[in-house]
């Protein structure tokens, strides 16, 4: 336009033909941009169509009026239109109407006025808001997002790398960006695939790899990533790494889970919660005899469970229902061939990652052999009772009707013995000794089998306390001759009030006590007793200075009729230490030695404490 007649549309000179101006008048009239002509005295001397319904006017109330007038919302682009006509040049700006509305506007200086032709941008300018906004977003996603995130370039140059790469990895940006990538690869060899499947224009999607930290440890990665071009070159590549290092954990718990479930001995079974099997291991195969193909699917209480026990599964879903365990419940569960197994089912509850009961796992145990096993014992032990109780009952009744014709030996041996002695010749003198002595002896034997089937028969009800003070003083006094022919010294600590029958206590300090008498070496015995308080026991030592006891037979001298020695040089029956023994066990304590030959011995045992003593 510059150039033109402002005041009118001349004749212009276009390529070979002329315009004429009414032409160029209807070419303005169907222009997109809003065209007005103002004179030199700043007044609008043309406008077209699309300056009219800028202004909101039609044509002729705007020609004549002064542009400010006519056009207000023009007002900004005073200074503009000022600035281009003393330099007389065209000048293109942007001006905001008042109702955010957006003009562009340009000047073109005239001859005499100036022309302005303006173009309404506000959609261009709203939607590059938009983008800008939409960029500084995905700038704040990249830079901010807890997505990890680097650019590499062709030659494996990492470029850039946002926070969240950073703070996984643990490196700061310097010693990070600048370096090649495959440095902090695992696996460098790794990089070299990568780059050149991207360069082959092949999209990575969750490549696996493994990044090192700068603590030394190793982070599991997936990497996807593509190749951003310019105009067909290679710029670099925009890798996304997704941390799978927890991910990469729980999958190799899970198959550490899945071949313990596998290799485990004991059928390991998952069912919902209508007892539906949904899972069945190898040994569940084994125990049951179905295939996995066969028991999913269907109810445990259709497939395993007896006739006879069929009321056991509601009670269990129920227990289930409520997230309770069922525990080493011992149950018969039925074989594919129809035999019946003894189990013993562990079931617990199976929660979904909201806490909700979804189903429950049931490792069930063959305890066939087991029980079979445990039955045999059962019977063999009370066989062993009934036995036992009728040894005991036949020694106790034997030692009593054993007493009456011994009794009749015995006195018939004295009274041949009064009688005869000297009479007849010296051997019938030697035998008649061998009858007195034999019946004694057997008199002797007699009463300690006695008291030894009796300290298993009687007292059956719980003993009362009893000082055993008071039962050690008296068992001296029962023990007095043996101590005066012997010279013993006996010292003793206090003693405790203890819980057993007080004859029984005697009898075990008299045996005991009379032992370390009886196996005295040559010096004076010297016996010392007392107790130490051993938890909700007391143990009782009585030490001697005896002829002592080799150690292979500290445990067979409490065997009944068990001795160490010929009768010839200390007599005995060899039962006085198992009736202490008897009798310490069936009150509740046990009963040992220590000992060294020539050194003498110290005999323990413990019996209950009377409580809060
Ligand atoms: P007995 O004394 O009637 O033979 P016991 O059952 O009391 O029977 O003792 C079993 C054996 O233990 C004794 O024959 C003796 O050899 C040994 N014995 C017991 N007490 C002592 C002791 N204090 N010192 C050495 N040996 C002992």
């Amino acid at each position: 336009m510059t150039g033109s007649d402002a005041q009118g549309f001349g004749e212009m000179p276009i390529g070979d033909e002329l315009l004429d101006r009414s032409m160029l008048e209807r070419l303005l009239e169907r222009s997109p941009h809003a065209v007005i002509l103002v004179a030199a005295d700043w007044r609008v001397s043309f406008v077209n169509r699309k300056a009219a319904e800028l202004a909101n006017n039609p044509v002729a109330k705007l020609i004549g009026d002064k542009v400010w007038t006519a056009f207000p919302f023009l007002e900004g682009a005073q200074l503009h239109c000022q600035r281009a006509l003393q330099k007389q040049a065209d000048l293109e700006f942007e001006l905001q109407l008042p109702n955010d509305r957006w003009l562009q506007v340009c000047v073109c200086p005239e001859q005499q006025g100036f022309a302005l032709y303006c173009t309404d941008i506000t959609a261009f300018k709203l939607a590059e808001t938009a983008l800008r906004e939409r960029e500084a977003e995905l700038q704040d996603f990249f830079e901010n997002g807890n997505v990890p995130l680097h650019w590499v370039g062709p030659d494996g140059t990492i470029l850039w790398a946002n926070t969240a790469e950073l703070t996984m990895l643990g490196y700061s940006e310097d010693e990070y960006v600048g370096c090649k990538i495959s440095d902090f690869h695992a696996d460098p060899a790794i990089i070299e695939d990568i780059l050149r499947r991207l360069a082959s224009n092949e999209k990575l999607d969750s490549y696996e790899s493994a990044l090192r930290c700068k603590d030394g440890s190793i982070r599991h990665v997936a990497i996807s990533s593509r190749v951003y071009r310019k105009t067909g070159a290679f710029v670099h590549t925009r890798c996304f790494t997704r941390d799978i290092s927890a991910e990469k954990a729980r999958a190799e718990v899970q198959e550490r889970l899945v071949a313990i479930v596998h290799s485990s001995d004991d059928a390991i079974v998952s069912k919902d919660l209508n007892g539906v099997i949904t899972s069945w291991n190898m040994s569940a195969e084994r125990i049951f005899g179905y295939s996995a193909h066969e028991a999913i699917g269907q109810t445990v209480a259709g497939l395993l469970i007896p006739e006879d026990r069929q009321d056991e599964e509601p009670d269990i879903l129920s227990r289930l229902h409520r997230g309770e365990r069922v525990d080493h419940f011992q149950t018969k569960r039925k074989r594919k061939d129809g035999t019946l197994l003894d189990i013993s089912l562990t079931i617990s509850p199976v929660r979904d990652s909201k806490g909700s009961i979804v189903g429950a796992s049931k490792i069930a145990r063959d305890i066939t052999e087991q029980v079979r096993n445990l039955e045999a014992l059962q019977r063999a032990n009370e066989a062993l009772k009934r036995s036992n109780a009728d040894l005991e009952q036949f020694a106790y009744s034997a030692s009593h009707d054993l007493q009456e014709p011994l009794r009749m030996v015995s006195t018939y041996g004295e009274m041949l013995k009064k009688k005869y002695r000297e009479k007849l010749d010296a051997q019938a003198d030697e035998y008649i000794g061998y009858i007195v002595e034999g019946a004694a002896r057997m008199e002797r034997l007699l009463r300690d089998l006695r008291a030894f089937t009796q300290a298993t028969l009687e007292q059956e009800s719980s003993p009362p306390a009893v000082d055993s003070q008071g039962v050690f003083n008296s068992a001296l006094l029962n023990l007095k001759t043996a101590i005066q022919e012997s010279q013993a010294q006996i010292t003793v600590g206090l003693l405790p009030r203890v819980r057993i029958h007080e004859f029984q206590l005697s009898q075990i300090f008299q045996n005991i006590i009379g032992n370390a008498i009886h196996y005295r070496s040559e010096a004076l015995p010297r016996i010392h007793v007392e107790a130490q308080r051993d938890g909700d026991f007391w143990r009782f030592s009585i030490e001697d200075n005896g002829i002592g006891i080799e150690s292979e037979y500290k445990e067979q001298i409490f065997g009944i009729f068990t001795r160490l020695h010929p009768a010839s040089d200390y007599s005995g029956t060899g039962m006085g230490l198992a009736i202490c023994q008897r009798i310490v066990e069936r009150a509740g304590g046990r009963i040992w030695v220590e000992s060294e030959p020539q050194r003498g011995s110290t005999f323990f045992f413990t019996l209950p404490a009377q409580l809060g003593n």
